[in-house]
């Protein structure tokens, strides 16, 4: 059997007198040891009859085979409630040093999936795993609990209800909303193992929260970052409010579609030489033509948009020149009524840069109208000229800031034109669109109109059509001054100390807040902390008075953000006086937050409120989502408060896709419920899970990934802590622990094997790769532990006297293996492991939860002799024997697939050797028929010096076969009273018989 000690599949490699349940893979303790099949029963001179089976130590243990963990982890969940075990790691890590893992919030609306279960179970490694390496690692669970997808969700459910209801009531209903979602992702993320001050979690909705929000806000405020302008934002008219994208559906409306002729202002000769000689010697008007589904915007038009790379042509008419798009110019023409112009001049859009037109029916002193470039112009319909109201589209606002262009609003709130022409001034919107198109008619301006069914945005709650209206926002400045630089390069430069992993991710989070524009941090919603600042009635100026704005985190701190909606607020600005205009008479502002500036204050909450929580954290850890949502707003909202970032280490999981690499989908069937895995497989099957995927990576989760986990689970299982335990029941370290020197040479290699598994495990956990760990310790159960050492040893465990020193080394040896691994496990495998503690033998001072404990040192391992591990010859010896072991037992299974030997034992080998391998074998001949599982070893020193300085011979052993051992042995009824067992049962047999109540039949 080549490569036994590094088989992949040990079980198919097994000994052929291991039981079929053993070759099947389901090792029980049982299985493991040969001696079930032994129902001998011995005379014995006195008469009592003996029962060989009853002599041998068979190994038993009340930790159960089955795990049940569904029905056994919610036991193991109270027992951790009832021992106050958070809080009880607290207590017993007093005074060690910080490590803060920073929460990042989910948000509180709707139960968790496999991302939140991957992101919270890795959280929950890197605190257990510090804690357990002698850190003092709190761990606060957050939740993000404002903003729109609460809102909206209540919304749906008020119905009409809400537009009578007040802001205070709407914001009651969220509360209650993200209260019952908090407390169900609280549930859950517990019942999957994750350990935190979760009684206590920090939550945005608190008024402790919102108070430090504001007053994060305020520092802002009065630093001078923030600035209030304009933006366009989808306006439902009907119900006078803005409308974040997520509340627009798209249904169809008909709508006029008009072609409107603007004429050119500029001198022709600055874009084309041929046009302007046929303008010039023809006398024709050279016009641009705009297309456009909103004549109601058109009192808005500041500017003519082409695109700078697409080719135009001047299109000669009858009467005039047109310049449209080269592609759109024919059916332009056509349907114009100029089918057969002719093209005189062809030149890039970029040519019509800074040229001016006439409005079609304002006057020149009013409205001068530029032309411009951008990209977005089309060439899919109309003319290829994009009629430009930056006031009423969001990109027509990119280029009015562009070009420095009017982006006021004429249409107010009920969507209503002012400012406006007699002929439409008051109208509706839509009502304006007939008399502006008889306005254009009589100014020569409209060149065709048509009608036109199309996909446009409706209010989702009254299905009214919506618009586009700049209004009013808030916004911090990045180009704000702060001590050595602005905020934008204080930030950047902060970036660089951070330790980024994946490294990528200093680039990405550099690029973005390189590129970002100012930050909008107002939203027209009621469900969030208000920007609770006092406007003057007598100019608009918003007042930022410090003693003003202290007394509102005041009144935050107690009543929480909803006094900003209730009378409580409104004498705050009594005596104040607005150092603009001298008003004394303020309204309040009743936009809200973005929700990113409230969880972008999570660590400045955390501050002052836990103990000693040092600025900055060690580590956050989360999607790559966050690097433009929560590692951004925390950043900045702590450079401006704290002057620099918040955390030492950003961490970044990948994705968690299917098998196919799609998103995880409930309507493909390949949505992975972490909730389901815990309730039918257990969530220790799902931390297992998370442990076996590189994270850094996207990783794959599917129902058939968790089932082959629940596998390798029941390997660690069995293989591990059953079969460690069971060997354990009548051990006592404090009184049968061997010393590591006497151990045999066997029980000292597995556990050098141990401690250098251990040093790699906790190095790991340093570096987050627990996938690592995963892999080592499954190969270290399967391969090292199952299918060498307990192979080694089960006869000494077995068949030696119960108190022998060889099976007493034997047992230290394996509960040191047990002690090391539950302990290195416990992190991931936390159920599993604190259940395995409870059996393995209780020393003096043992904590009553391994979570409790810390990480094995090697001296531990090895009994206090960390230098035992260093020992180059046994080192060596070993490297050696486990060659010989491969070399010998290849034989022998040819020897056994010949029908020579039945089982192994059933042999004897003969070794002749040379040195230096001589000089190893007969240092370990005593072992070596224990190594080869073998009857007899006889070892001759060879004459040769050459190459082949091993053979190996089989023949068949001996003798006899042992009756109790299954050895072969000549000596094998020497003993007068026990006349059909060998030499090493004899003994043991009479010592049992010596032994007070020794007849055990
Ligand atoms: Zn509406
Ligand atoms: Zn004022
Ligand atoms: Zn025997």
């Amino acid at each position: 059997m080549p490569g036994i000690y590094l088989a992949p599949h040990p079980q198919l490699t097994l000994e052929s007198n291991w039981t079929p349940e053993a070759r099947l893979g389901c090792l029980t303790p049982e299985a493991h040891h040969p001696y079930n099949a032994i129902s001998t029963t011995l005379e014995r001179p006195n008469g009592v009859p003996l029962d060989l089976k009853s002599t041998i130590n068979l190994p038993k243990t009340a930790f159960p085979m089955k795990a049940n963990l569904p029905q056994n982890e919610p036991k193991m969940l109270h027992r951790w409630e009832q021992l106050r075990l958070y809080e009880s790691i607290r207590q017993a890590h007093k005074g060690e040093r910080k490590y803060i893992l920073h929460d990042g919030p989910p948000y509180a609306n709707g139960p968790i999936h496999l991302g939140h279960a991957l992101n919270k179970c890795l959280k929950d490694f890197v605190v257990k795993s510090k804690n357990m390496a002698g850190f003092d690692a709190p761990y606060i669970p957050g939740w993000d609990c404002h903003g729109l997808p609460i809102e909206i969700k209540v919304d749906q459910q008020l119905g009409g209800k809400k537009l009578q209801m007040k802001a205070l009531d709407v914001r009651i209903e969220c509360r209650k909303y993200a209260e019952k979602f908090l407390n169900l992702q609280r549930e859950q993320f517990k019942r999957i193992g994750v350990l935190g001050r979760f009684e206590r979690p920090y939550s945005t909705m608190t008024p402790e929260y919102e108070s430090v929000v504001i007053a994060t806000f305020y520092k802002f405020f009065e630093d001078g970052f923030v600035y209030k302008g304009l933006r366009p934002v989808y306006w439902c008219w009907h119900d006078r409010t803005a409308l974040a994208e997520a509340e627009v559906e798209y249904e169809t409306h008909t709508s006029p579609a008009i072609f409107v002729r603007y004429r050119m202002q500029s001198d022709a000769r600055t874009i084309d030489l041929a046009l302007a000689d046929t303008h010039i010697t023809k006398d024709k008007p050279v016009y641009t033509i705009i297309w456009t589904t909103t004549p109601w915007t058109l009192p808005a038009s500041m500017a003519a948009a082409f695109h700078p790379h697409e080719e135009y042509v001047a299109l000669e008419a009858a009467d005039a020149i047109y310049i449209v798009a080269e592609k759109l110019a024919k059916s332009v023409a056509e349907n114009c009524g100029f089918a057969d112009a002719v093209a005189i001049a062809k030149f890039p859009g970029s040519a019509m840069e800074h040229t001016y037109f006439y409005h079609p029916f304002l006057p020149w002193e009013r409205r001068k109208i530029l032309g411009v470039l951008a990209d977005y112009v089309t060439m899919d319909t109309g003319t290829g000229v994009v009629h430009t109201a930056p006031s009423h589209g969001a990109e027509d606002f990119v280029t009015g800031q562009r070009y420095k262009l009017d982006a006021n609003c004429d249409v107010d709130a009920a969507g209503r034109i002012r400012n406006g022409l007699p002929e439409y001034d008051g109208l509706q919107i839509f009502q304006a669109n007939e008399p502006i198109i008889e306005l254009l008619k009589s100014h020569g301006a409209l060149l065709h109109a048509e009608k036109l069914e199309h996909s446009y945005p409706h209010c989702w709650r009254c299905h009214n059509p919506v618009i586009f209206r700049a209004t009013e926002q808030w916004f911090i400045s990045m180009e704000t001054a702060m001590p050595g630089g602005t905020f934008r390069s204080r930030a950047l430069e902060d970036i660089k100390k951070v330790k980024w992993d994946p490294a990528w991710g200093e680039e990405r989070i550099s690029n973005m807040v390189e590129t970002r524009p100012d930050w909008t941090i107002s939203r027209q919603r009621v469900w969030g902390v208000p920007i609770a600042v006092f406007a003057c009635d007598g100019c608009n100026q918003p007042l930022s008075d410090p003693s003003v704005n202290r007394k509102v985190v005041q009144l935050f701190a107690k009543s929480g953000a909803d006094a900003w909606y209730t009378d409580q607020a409104e004498g705050l600005a009594a005596g104040a006086k607005c150092p603009n205009c001298g008003g004394a008479a303020f309204t309040r502002e009743m936009d809200i937050l973005d929700v990113w500036f409230e969880s972008g204050c999570s660590y400045l909450v955390e501050i002052g409120k836990e103990p000693d929580y040092p600025w900055p954290s060690d580590l956050y850890l989360e999607g790559g989502d966050q690097y433009r949502g929560w590692f951004m707003s925390s950043l900045l909202c702590s450079i401006a408060a704290h002057g620099s970032a918040p955390y030492k280490g950003v961490v970044t999981p990948g994705w968690t896709l299917d098998e196919q690499g799609r998103a995880l989908s409930k309507s493909r069937g390949t949505d992975v419920d972490p909730v389901d895995i815990a309730n039918r497989l257990g969530g220790e099957i799902v931390r297992l899970w998370v442990a076996s995927v590189d994270f850094r990576e996207d990783v794959v989760g599917s129902e058939k990934l968790m089932q082959r986990t629940a596998e390798t689970y029941r390997d660690i299982r069995n293989k591990l802590f059953r079969y460690v335990l069971s060997n354990l029941f009548d051990f006592d370290p404090a009184q049968d622990a061997v010393a590591f020197e006497q151990l045999r040479p066997v029980d000292q290699y597995i556990l050098r094997q141990t401690s250098v598994l251990a040093d790699d495990v906790v190095r790991w956990y340093d570096e987050f790769a627990f996938h690592k760990i995963y892999q080592r310790v499954t190969n270290f159960v399967i391969v090292e532990l199952s299918a060498f050492y307990v192979d080694v040893v089960k006869d000494r465990l077995y068949t030696f006297a119960p108190k022998s020193a060889g099976r007493r080394a034997a047992q230290t040896a394996l509960w040191r293996i047990g002690e090391a691994l539950t302990r290195l496990l416990a992190p991931i495998m936390s159920f599993t492991s604190d259940e395995a503690w409870q059996y393995l033998p209780k020393l003096e001072g043992r904590p009553g939860s391994v979570h409790m404990a810390k990480f094995p040192t090697s001296a531990e391992i090895l009994g206090g002799d960390s230098i035992a591990r260093e020992d180059a010859q046994q080192k060596s010896d070993w490297t050696t024997l486990l060659s010989i072991r491969d070399q010998v037992l290849k034989p022998l299974e040819e020897a056994r697939a010949k029908g020579e030997i039945g089982k192994s034992l059933e042999a004897q080998v003969k070794l002749t050797a040379s040195d230096p391998l001589y000089a190893v074998l007969e240092r370990h001949r005593d072992d070596l028929r224990y190594l080869f599982i073998v009857s007899q070893v006889s070892l001759e020193r060879g004459s040769g010096n050459g190459s082949s300085s091993l053979q190996v011979e089989i023949s068949r052993a001996a003798g006899e076969k042992c009756e109790r051992c299954w050895n072969y042995s000549i000596r094998v009824g020497e003993d007068a009273k026990y006349p059909t067992v060998c030499e090493r049962c004899a003994p043991v047999l009479h010592e049992l018989d010596s032994e007070p109540g020794a007849s055990k039949s």
